[in-house]
């Protein structure tokens, strides 16, 4: 899909669109959006048009806030839902990257970083790195005043069928929608937990593929109001039932070839493949405020519910952080479990490729593949075995962080600095806090 602007040109007359948005990702992985009329046309496309960088979160200082939209034209998207509610015609919209007024990439955005990221992969001989994102969601029922409720929309479990899964008709609608703007659907089953979906789809090279979850969380969001629902993929919405992750299946690629696989090895794994793995398991501590950036993220990495709490790979059993799934070929790729949808998929995907490069780099080996007890063996024997945990809080993920060069380099230094400031900002917000569990336990008893 090599997009030209001449099609954009083209396909604006065709759809009648009257309005651009220009998106882009801040660094708390939120979507922004810039929208201007369609007589902005030649402008957005000559990537003239400007905004404030700083009213962005993390993005620059006010003396040097004036940033430029360069948009990629192969992201062009003519929405389909706006044209009912908009009489006038309808909205396309563009991803763009952060350019400086100098014109030089600005490498506060998450995108250009990855891109840069992704030009290492290049360099030591890797034409791409997919992706294949499995995100989950939860459903909950919104009020008379469209106000977000606690009640989930359904008692549904893993892959139940109607009438247990109202949400069906929802879900297949959003099916329906990214289909239409262009994503090749693969499975969407209801998940384990009440209220909880997950859709997954053809897997791309990292840019394209982060591309995609941001447009997907927007459709799942922009859906889900129609039947009177709000989506969210905040890790752990509830207490006590399974919370969502974004299980990222990924893989790199020479040419045509997956460089993961190789026939001869016993697991039909190439080396590569074994290296990529260990640099995922050593940087894990490191790469964990990433992959799982608030505060709610942690409460979903605790034994029980179906997400990870070790860093321990297998190739058969579901409960360490990195599974191998057992497709071989083209298809052979890792899925790292402990990754969950509040994550940037951008920064997440370029800290995890620069942690499984410095993998290779290094040539170093993984430990031994961990058998099936992991959760009945106590402290001391995980200890004995070398098996640490992920960060149990936000807080000492961010401590690890700080403490890795490699994964600092992943996020560059203006996206670390401004990263680490405002998640402090957060944890700090948080540790003050009162909950309902501490005066539940201690008012009355002490
Ligand atoms: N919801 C689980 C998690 O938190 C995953 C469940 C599954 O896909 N088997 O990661
Ligand atoms: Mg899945
Ligand atoms: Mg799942
Ligand atoms: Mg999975």
């Amino acid at each position: 899909t090599e997009m030209t602007r001449d099609k954009i040109v083209r396909d604006v007359k065709d759809n009648n669109v009257r309005f651009l948005r220009l998106m882009f990702t801040d660094i708390l992985g939120i979507v922004k959006n810039v929208e201007v009329p369609v007589s902005q046309l030649d402008k957005v496309l000559d990537g003239k048009m400007m905004f404030d960088g700083s009213s962005i979160e993390g993005f620059v200082r006010i003396q040097e806030s004036d940033m430029y939209l360069q948009p990629d034209f192969d992201t062009w998207l003519v929405f389909t839902w706006e044209t009912e509610s908009s009489k006038k015609g309808r909205i396309a919209r563009l991803i763009c990257d952060i350019v400086n007024p100098d014109g030089t990439p600005f490498l506060g955005d998450p995108r250009t970083n990855l891109k840069r990221v992704m030009e290492e992969a290049r360099e030591m001989g890797y034409t791409s790195f997919n992706l294949g994102p499995e995100p989950e969601f939860f459903l909950f029922k919104l009020d008379e005043n469209d106000e977000v409720t606690e009640r989930l929309n359904d008692n549904g479990g893993y892959f139940d069928l109607a009438p247990t899964d109202s949400a069906e008709n929802c879900r297949r609608d959003i099916v329906l929608e990214l289909e239409d703007l262009g994503f090749e659907i693969e499975a969407s089953h209801h998940e384990v937990a009440p209220g909880q979906h997950e859709i997954d789809w053809k897997y791309a090279d990292a840019v394209e593929a982060c591309d995609n979850i941001q447009t997907f969380k927007l459709v799942v969001k922009t859906v889900a109001r129609k039947y009177g629902l709000h989506a969210t993929f905040m890790a752990k919405p509830l207490y006590g039932i399974n919370g969502s992750g974004m299980h990222c299946n990924m893989s790199l690629f020479k040419g045509e070839e997956n460089a993961f696989y190789d026939e001869s090895d016993e697991r039909e794994l190439s080396t590569e493949a074994y290296q990529f793995l260990s640099g995922l398991l050593h940087h894990a501590p490191a790469f964990t405020a990433i992959t799982n950036p608030t505060v709610n993220s942690y409460k979903r990495l605790v034994p029980g519910y179906e997400a990870p709490v070790y860093i321990a790979w297998s190739c058969s059993n579901r409960t360490p952080m990195i599974r191998i799934p057992a497709s071989r070929g083209l298809s052979t790729r890792l899925e790292v479990r402990s990754v969950d949808p509040m994550a940037n998929p951008y920064l997440a995907l370029a800290a995890m490729l620069k942690a499984g490069l410095d993998g290779i780099r290094n040539e170093m080996t993984p430990p031994e593949e961990t058998n099936d007890n992991i959760y009945d063996m106590d402290e001391y024997e995980l200890d004995e075995q070398g098996i640490r945990s992920l960060p149990t809080s936000l807080h000492s993920a961010l401590k690890a962080l700080k403490r890795s060069e490699v994964i600092k380099e992943s996020l560059g230094n203006h996206i670390y600095t401004n990263f680490v400031k405002s998640k402090m900002i957060e944890w700090d917000s948080y540790k003050a806090e009162v909950s309902k569990w501490e005066k539940e336990n201690y008012l009355h008893l002490y």
